[in-house]
């Protein structure tokens, strides 16, 4: 046969999907696992016989002597859009949550949430520092965005993220062995950052895990820029500061203080005795013309986001030079795009920041959906430290971290549908209808959550629990439209999956099925 006008070979009984995968070639599939009884309900593995003009599904098609086949076409990705885009457009749940999408800084809220409720403060710590540099500075003086967001704050009052968030910072600076990032091996390059504000550290915490090294040049006595002039000692004690710069200085950082770049140092000696630049300068001042002969517009240094590139090739800029910001957060995500952006510009990548991936979204809650989010989650108000300048104690951020209602999706890394989704391009407007099904969330099974909103009746689960004679087993319930996945006779979610928990979970090419523990139960 010819795929993609190459001449293939494929043993008899084959199917397409079969034979284009051993000449290495990409085809999505969702409701397909390798030793299940092919379904082709999700029809993203939709491919073109070229001979019969139709679009077939390459796993249940067999591959037959001389068809013309192509799987790569604009016909083939506009079908497969459409067969994604009607998947999400009865989809029922939010991939991030409200507060991890609102984030600036794009901090996964919720997961860090259940490793503090959980006393797993090493994870929680680690889970924050992947997208944020200066979290115990935060802590103290961050507006929280986040919390408007907040789903709780619907039913009585927000999660207290931020106070959360401070408490892993402080619990974490507390120890003299405190969490240590993973850094790339050495890429051998090297970026100049100017500027020691909180976009410069950001841009230097991110550079230096990607295995890239840093000198970032201030013509002030210590890093820190606004951050030491802005809030007020009283809330952002100084201590607090160095003691996060410290971190970043231990990682390999180098800080040349009291350098004026355009001054003590010219700014084409930085670029030439650098790979690539951060300009983090803070603020401009009005009239200010150009910035190290960079063209200024109305607000700040002429920049295209989200890469946050210049009009210089290798040069980018974060924080208030682009845009004034009183909004520390605002600077901090800043830093981590440009560190992005220089990351793919030294990889001689296409240079395109931090690209927001695809999310399914539920926004307003219909009837009685509150109630099936406060499942699980306590219903006591607002936390208040007993202490407010000292933040929450352990057992205060306990009692506040039990109140998330975990709106996030638990296989956000994983889910199939997001992924090709994100892929395909996929508009989740698209077939919205006026109604959508109610979302809910069976929480009974000690390790697994299940939402039917989120099911797309690939079947995979009955199958594994039907081939492995669970006395019970999960099927399909009802007919047509709201055909649903459950067990018999309205039992309870544990009674089916006694002995296939885990293989249906990994099976489930969704988040209907999910750990409710990010690790695997052991
Ligand atoms: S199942 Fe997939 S698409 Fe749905 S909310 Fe979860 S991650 Fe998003
Ligand atoms: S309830 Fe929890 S997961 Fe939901 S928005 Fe608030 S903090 Fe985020
Ligand atoms: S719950 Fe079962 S039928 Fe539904 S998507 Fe997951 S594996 Fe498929």
């Amino acid at each position: 046969m010819t795929i993609n006008g190459k001449s293939v070979e494929a043993p008899q009984g084959a199917t397409v999907l079969e034979a284009a995968r051993a000449c290495g070639l990409e085809i999505p599939t969702m409701c397909f696992r390798e030793g299940c009884r092919p379904f082709s309900s999700c029809m993203v593995c939709v491919v073109k016989d070229v001979k019969r003009d139709l679009l077939i599904p390459a796993c249940t098609a067999p591959a037959l002597e001389n068809m013309v086949v192509e799987t790569d076409t604009g016909e083939v990705r506009d079908a497969r859009r459409t067969a994604l885009e009607l998947l999400v457009s009865e989809h029922v749940g939010d991939c991030e949550g409200p507060c991890h999408r609102i984030c600036p800084a794009h901090m996964n809220i919720p997961l860090m949430i259940r490793q503090i409720a959980a006393g797993r403060l090493d994870d929680a710590i680690a889970t924050v520092k992947r997208d944020i540099a200066l979290p115990a500075v935060l802590g103290r003086i961050c507006p929280a965005p986040c919390e408007k967001g907040c789903r709780r704050g619907a039913h009585d009052s927000p999660v207290s993220i931020c106070l959360l968030k401070r408490f892993a910072a402080d619990a974490d600076l507390a120890r003299t062995d405190g969490y240590t990032p993973e850094i790339a091996p050495a890429t051998g390059r090297k970026a100049a950052i100017i500027g020691a504000g909180p976009a410069g550290l950001a841009a230097a915490w991110h550079l230096i895990r990607a295995g890239i090294s840093c000198t970032v040049f201030d013509r002030g006595g210590q890093p820190g820029g606004a951050l030491r002039t802005g809030p007020g000692r009283e809330r952002l004690p100084h201590a607090v500061i160095d003691a996060e710069v410290d971190l970043i200085r231990a990682l390999g950082v180098e800080f040349r203080m009291e350098t004026e770049v355009g001054a003590d140092i010219s700014f084409s000696e930085i670029r030439s005795g650098f790979d690539a630049v951060v300009v983090a300068t803070g603020e401009i001042e009005e009239g200010e013309e150009e910035v190290f002969g960079l063209p200024v517009s109305r607000r700040g240094l002429e920049t295209a986001r989200p890469a946050l590139a210049t009009t210089c090739p290798g040069v980018f800029a974060a924080g208030a030079v682009v845009a004034p910001t009183r909004m520390a957060v605002r600077a901090l995500a800043d830093g981590k795009s440009a560190a992005l952006s220089v990351k793919q510009f030294l990889a001689g990548e296409p240079v395109t920041g931090e690209v927001l991936p695809f999310n399914s979204r539920i926004d307003r809650l219909g009837e009685g959906e509150m109630e099936e989010f406060m499942k699980g989650a306590s219903g006591t108000g607002r936390v208040e430290p007993a202490s407010p300048g000292s933040g929450f104690t352990a057992r205060e951020a306990v009692r506040e971290a039990r109140r998330c209602l975990h709106c996030d999706c638990r296989k956000i890394d994983s889910c199939l549908l997001r992924r090709w989704a994100q892929n395909y391009g996929v508009n989740r407007d698209r077939y919205r209808g006026e109604t959508r099904g109610a979302f809910e969330r069976v929480t009974e099974h000690p390790f697994v959550i299940y939402e039917p909103g989120k099911c797309i009746r690939c079947g995979l689960c009955v199958q594994i629990t039907g081939r492995a004679a669970e006395p019970l087993g999960l099927t399909f319930i009802g007919r047509g439209f709201n055909v649903r996945i459950g067990a018999p006779l309205g039992a309870p979610l544990e009674e089916a999956l006694k002995e296939t928990a885990r293989d249906c979970v990994e099976a489930c090419p969704t988040g209907a099925l999910a750990f409710k523990d990010e690790r695997r139960p052991a």
